[in-house]
């Protein structure tokens, strides 16, 4: 029997677009002999629109934006109307990446890939992800973070407390975000005024973490409570640091699989990873990214819960090297899926 698969996509969020791309790659690869896929697409405001379903790939994102041929539905109608055996959210950022939806999911009762509510929030908050990290023990960077009143109250405060604890080069994030999205590297209190302008415009907290020059190395975990990891990832930017450009759109960054490490930096890789997955209690799939300095030092800097899962992306290309290619990684994300949800009942 085909099982009924339902897949959420779009979104509120500044990654609405990269959702886009995920899910038409996803449905591409999905097997249809063993699948039933029901699109729904959610808008850049929210709102939830029910396509028709799909028996093939789509030729282009625009297809999949079902706003005026599809049929727009409230969440609740998930199990009121239709009946998924389990739901995909392929949804990056808040509203979706961050345990809103998956909230959502388990109040339905409906199975659903990836990370629950806990791990799905914790690692949408850089602040709360590496607080836990730190009581972990897992080495990384120094940082700070401001509320925006707090920030507005006393700015040169702020600033202050950067230089001091910090220095230059820093980077200045929103809390809450991914894809680089309002992502600054400072080099002076200028840019510093500027950085924290611009990551306040998509969140209320903002971080900001001591600049370090390294390596960019990624790891895939996948399971629940006996997580794997795959090999090692490298990522080497043309530019200063991989931003949103650099990451969709002008293809220039290089990914080298597997990354050039000892034996020794992939055991400590995967410790740190499977370590991270087990701190914010994940399931499903992580891609935990790291710092690996010349002189050998390891930091994590951050893990996603659902992260970039296009073919081309460094998740699914990471699988791919350690033996589990793209649809096969989807049909065991499904399984990991069912496997936790049965675990609960
Ligand atoms: P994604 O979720 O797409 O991986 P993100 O928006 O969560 O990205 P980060 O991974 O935290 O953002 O940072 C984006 C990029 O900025 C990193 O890949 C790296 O190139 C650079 N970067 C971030 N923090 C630092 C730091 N502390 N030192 C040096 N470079 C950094
Ligand atoms: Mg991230
Ligand atoms: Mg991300
Ligand atoms: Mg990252």
């Amino acid at each position: 029997m085909k099982k009924n698969i339902c897949l959420l996509y779009g979104g509120k969020s500044a990654e609405h677009e990269v959702s886009l791309q995920t899910a038409k790659a996803v449905i591409q690869a999905l097997d249809t002999s063993k699948f039933a896929i029901h699109p729904i697409f959610i808008t850049k405001e929210g709102a939830w629109f029910k396509g028709p379903e799909l028996t093939g790939p789509v030729e282009s994102v625009e297809e999949l934006q079902f706003v005026d041929n599809g049929q727009q539905i409230y969440p609740n109608a998930l199990t009121e109307n239709f009946s998924y055996d389990v739901v995909f959210p392929l949804l990056h950022g808040p509203n979706g990446e961050d345990g809103t939806v998956q909230g959502m999911l388990e109040l339905l009762n409906i199975p659903y890939v990836g990370n629950g509510v806990l791990a799905s929030s914790a690692g949408m908050d850089k602040v709360i992800m590496k607080n836990l990290f730190a009581q972990a023990g897992l080495e990384q960077v120094n940082y700070v973070w401001f509320i925006r009143s707090t920030w507005e109250a006393a700015p040169e405060r702020a600033y202050d407390q950067v230089e001091k604890e910090l220095g230059y080069p820093c980077f200045v994030k929103p809390a809450n975000l991914g894809s680089s999205v309002g992502i600054s590297k400072c080099d002076n209190r200028e840019e510093l005024d500027k950085a924290f302008i611009e990551a306040f415009k998509y969140d209320r907290k903002i971080i900001i973490e001591e600049g370090v020059t390294a390596r960019e190395i990624e790891i895939g975990v996948l399971g629940n409570d006996f997580p794997e990891c795959s090999v090692a990832g490298e990522i080497v930017p043309k530019k200063e640091f991989y931003d949103y450009q650099s990451k969709y759109l002008d293809g220039e960054t290089a990914l080298v699989i597997p990354a050039e490490v000892t034996a020794e930096q992939y055991t400590e890789l995967r410790t740190m990873a499977t370590n991270a997955f087990k701190v914010l209690d994940c399931s499903g799939l992580i891609r935990a990214d790291f710092f690996v300095t010349n002189d050998g030092k390891t930091f994590i800097n951050e893990v996603n819960t659902m992260p970039g899962f296009t073919p081309f992306s460094m998740f699914p290309l990471l699988w791919k090297h350690t033996g589990v290619d793209y649809p096969q990684l989807i049909e065991r994300l499904v399984e990991l899926a069912l496997e936790r949800y049965q675990e609960k009942q």
